[in-house]
This record gives C-alpha cells, structure tokens and sequence, in this order.
C-alpha cells in the first residue's frame, strides 16, 4: 500500500494551530487532512480504498493514512494527542446521516461490510485519539455551506453514490428516508418504469446519473442525464427554497457539459416574470470537501463533549 502525501504550504498566511484531522472514506479512495481552524488544509493524504481487506484491513489503511497526515514538522506529539478526527463514510449512521455517539453504520452500499460496524470505535482504539462517526455527505455539506455565502443552502454530490445534504434554519437538516438509504428528495423518475436502487428508493438519481450509470461522451444521454438531475433540483427548490445549490462530485467535475446542461434546461425552464429561486452553481472544495467537512464537525462536536 503506497500512501501519497503532500506536505503543502499552500496557506502560508493562514494559521498553522491545527484544529482538528478529517478522514473521508470513499468506494476509491479514502483521504485524511489537517485542519485548521478556518477549514483551511494544512497537509492532505490519500491512498486507495482496499475493499477485498474487510475491515480490519481498513482500519490498518485509515490509521496509516492519520499518521501520515499528521507527518508535518510544525505539529507536535502533545498537541496530536489532543486533536479530534471526524470519520466520514459513504453511509448512514443508526439511519441518520448525523453524529450519534456510539453509532453504527447502518447503510453502505458501496462498502457493505462496514454496515453493523461502530467503525469510528475501532479506529479510535487503534491511533488513541477521539473519533466521530458521520456520513460524507453531510461532512461535505458543512464544507460548502462555510464557503457558499448562504443561509439556506443545499449541497447535491453526484460521483460513484449520489447525496443531497440540507442547510436551513441554521442547522444541517435530516432528510425523510421512506426507502431506508438515499432520502425522498433524490427520486427523478416517478413513471411506471422507474426502477429500484439498492437503496431502497423507487427512482432514485444513483440509478440513472451515478459514476458509470450513463455515457458522459454521448450528448444525448448527458442531456437525459441533465434532465433528471433537474428533477432533482424542482424538488428542492419547491421543499426548502434554497439561496444556493451546489453540485460536486466525480460525475460533475468530470463532464462539464453535464453542468452547462442543468443551467440551460434550468433557464429554459424558468417562466417569464418569476424570481429565480435559487443559484445553482458548482461546488468549490473539489476532493477536500469531504475531509474539511469531517474535521469542522468533530472539532464542533468534541467542543460539547470533550474528550478528556
Ligand atoms: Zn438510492
């Protein structure tokens, strides 16, 4: 296993009081960070997810990952001892997408031998440092929402798996799930030949725009792609009138005219003397979402429970 890290002086300006390590674990990669406290990245790592080593084999990865992270000369053994890392996977926790203290994951599609796992206790016992457990979506939607510049704010992260994290009134929102994993919000197909994702949800976005579902070089299929995705977009408008939509992920930043698709269908879609309701535009950390996000909210959460 080969570990990239980057020992960066990208925030030579920012401060260098680190504040918190975020680790996304994704169905490709898992990433670690440091954190400030500003969500600035102080040194990032990455490695491939090994997903045929279960997850013994995982946990090995992630804790070889932190200790990478941490490699940096301006950190010092006591402060390490005392920062918080916040643990993101591609699932649901006790069926939420929050932090719950001693949670399990209860859904995870992509890394399914995770589910019944307290994956955050198992890493916490292997690096000695405190873990909390929360899905990548709403890790990801903190980040953004911190850089978005809105009260109301809603993030819509299309790569492998697809997720729809809500900011309203102040506070990250828990999605209806009447399906039990991807939450209502995410249906684009209500006709008779919708079919069923694994999730549990009837038309379910993951099954027609997810990595691979569509051939992103057929303008045809991107237009369809953009249409229901756009779908997507109506219902949220119409659920919790957003300022600002953000959409990231693999399958948006790969295929830019699947972007300028949404906006055009979106304009076309507008009607004459109405108000735009929201901005959609694209997300702005790219692959670090995940890991400021993770880090934000444990160094939030270890505030109202500290460790020690
Ligand atoms: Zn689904």
């Amino acid at each position: 296993m080969s570990v990239r890290g980057q020992g960066e002086d990208l925030y030579a300006s920012s401060s260098r009081a680190v504040f918190a390590i975020g680790v996304d674990v994704g169905g490709t990669f898992c990433r670690a960070a440091l954190v400030n406290q500003d969500g600035d990245v102080l040194n990032r790592t990455s490695v491939t997810t090994q997903i045929d080593c279960g997850v013994d084999g995982l946990i090995a990865s992630l804790s070889e990952l932190i200790e990478s992270a941490c490699n940096v000369p301006f950190l010092h053994g006591a402060t390490k001892g005392w920062l918080p890392v916040g643990l993101a996977i591609p699932g649901l926790i006790d069926g939420r997408a929050a932090i719950l203290d001693g949670a399990v994951v209860t859904r995870c599609v992509n890394l399914p031998f995770l589910e019944g796992i307290s994956l955050h206790e198992e890493l916490a016992e292997r690096v000695g440092l405190k873990v909390y457990l929360l899905s990548d979506i709403t890790a990801a939607t903190w980040a953004e929402k911190r850089v978005a510049d809105a009260e109301r704010f809603v993030h819509l992260r299309i790569g492998t798996g697809v997720g729809c994290g809500v900011y309203v009134g102040g506070e990250l929102q828990e999605l209806a799930r009447s399906g039990g994993g991807h939450p209502d919000i995410l249906v684009c197909d209500e006709s008779s030949r919708a079919v069923t994702c694994p999730c549990g949800l009837r038309g379910c976005l993951e099954m027609y725009v997810g990595g691979g579902r569509f051939d992103t070089s057929d303008s045809g299929e991107v237009f369809l792609a953009a249409q229901r995705i756009g779908a997507v977009i109506s219902r949220i408008d119409a659920s919790f009138s957003p300022e600002r939509i953000a959409l990231g992920g693999g399958v948006i930043e790969h295929t830019p005219e699947l972007f300028l698709a949404i906006r055009k269908s979106r304009q076309a879609n507008e009607r004459p003397g109405e108000a735009i309701v929201s901005i959609v535009d694209k997300a702005r950390l790219a692959n670090d979402a995940g890991v400021i996000g993770a880090a934000m909210l444990a160094a939030y959460q270890n505030r109202q429970s500290p460790a020690l």
